[in-house]
């Protein structure tokens, strides 16, 4: 396969500098080449043209906390749904996923190795996935699908073939949980720490595994090739639980108290804000049959949710985009970054973002997350500037052009 140069855009490489307004970027395979300075390269003639039209190239933008299986639907809805139907369903998610500009995700509970597999062998269109299988959830948690009825109704799925169930309780049982998840193919181990917002019996504040049961959990996912643990954390006492732990990422960190912002600063722990989630929660109450409880949580919690990510952000705490994208359409996930700008981050920081930190929060920074040579060539075209209008991404129109390892699964640049 031949180079590709692509010209006239400016250029964010991902990695925070200023942006390079005359940018070129070069790959061939599913390799960069090149990407700087117009100037700073001299084109052989043989290279395959793709013109920018003056619009923004940034490296493919990458998801940290998705649930690409789902879209939230009322139980009755979910009750009529044949099994096999979500796995098709997951196919036009995905395929909305990569129309975004995201190239990268990390799957937050729900996606099987199968999922992973048919996009890497290219029968499915759709981003790169870090998969953690299911989470681990102890009985009565968030994950935890048994409804005040007595019959359980699990929000995702049921356990299946290669979808071990998340439930277990005691040292031992996590352990045995963790290594169940890995040996059906976990990249990442997921836990619910806390409770949450969906879930009918519990609360974000309610605390849920010991910290002897987080620290087996971390120590288990190390062991192989030094697997890491993502915690479902929004009260403060299990969020700093679960970073004294060791957990690598919190996911929504609703209420991050000073103690726990500083214990993250010292671990060096991300914050994965899903700023997005309850804002849709609210939104779409009426239309997707939210629980009551669902959307009385959501009120009570938005704010708060927003001050904590505002003071996290200012005290340095690492902040990798993630959206919860699932609990609301896919596709939608760029409308995080105009969200994470309203808590203070600047649009640069907030691509970032979206680029090196969630890179670095998957581990998969040496591939993916900026535009350099060497890395894979994941690149995304936007219309205009979004360091002048960061909403504007969250139009699917306005992302241009989307290459994935070299491949352009989206173009409408004609
Ligand atoms: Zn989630």
């Amino acid at each position: 396969m031949g180079k590709t140069a692509i010209v006239n855009g400016r250029l964010i490489n991902g990695l925070g500098g200023e942006p390079v307004e005359n940018g070129l970027v070069i790959y061939e395979g599913n390799r960069l080449i090149y990407a700087g300075e117009a100037e700073g390269y001299t084109l052989d003639g043989a290279e395959e043209l793709l013109d920018a039209q003056g619009g923004t190239i940034l490296p493919g933008l990458i998801d940290a906390h998705v649930h690409i299986m789902m879209e939230y639907t009322g139980v009755q809805k979910r009750l009529e749904t044949p099994f096999s139907y979500k796995f098709y369903q997951a196919a036009q998610y995905m395929r909305k996923t990569l129309d975004a500009g995201i190239t990268s995700v990390r799957d937050a509970l729900g996606a099987d190795l199968g999922v992973k597999q048919a996009v890497e062998d290219g029968l499915l269109a759709g981003p790169r996935l870090q998969l953690s299988i299911n989470a681990l959830t102890i009985t009565g948690g968030h994950g935890d699908g048994y409804t005040t009825s007595g019959q359980t109704v699990e929000l995702l799925q049921a356990d299946y073939p290669g979808m071990p169930d998340g439930r277990a309780d005691g040292v031992e049982a996590v352990r045995k949980k963790v290594r169940e998840m890995l040996r059906a193919g976990a990249e990442v181990i997921k836990v619910h720490a806390t409770g949450g917002v969906l879930s009918p019996t519990d609360h974000p504040e309610f605390t849920q595994f010991s910290l002897d049961e987080l620290k087996v959990i971390v120590e288990e996912a190390r062991f192989r090739k030094g697997i890491r643990v993502m915690a479902h954390a929004q009260g403060a006492e299990g969020i700093k639980q679960a970073v004294r732990a060791g957990i690598h990422s919190i996911e929504h960190g609703i209420f991050l108290d000073d103690e726990a912002i500083e214990l993250m600063k010292e671990k060096g722990t991300f914050l994965v804000p899903t700023l997005l989630a309850p804002v849709s929660v609210l939104e779409l109450a009426a239309a997707s049959d939210m629980p009551a409880s669902a959307v009385e949580k959501s009120k009570e919690v938005i704010e708060i949710h927003k001050e904590s990510v505002a003071k996290a952000y200012k005290a340095g705490v690492k902040i990798a985009m993630g959206t919860d994208a699932g609990v609301m359409p896919h596709g939608l996930n760029l409308r995080e970054l105009e969200l994470m700008t309203e808590v203070g981050m600047t649009p640069m920081e907030a691509i970032v973002a979206t680029t090196r930190t969630a890179a670095e929060c998957l581990g998969w920074e040496n591939q993916v997350g900026s535009l350099e040579k060497g890395k894979l060539a994941d690149i995304v075209i936007v219309r205009g500037n979004p360091l002048e209008d960061i909403a504007s991404l969250s139009d699917t129109d306005t992302i241009q052009l989307v290459v994935k390892d070299g491949h352009i699964e989206k173009n409408l640049l004609d």
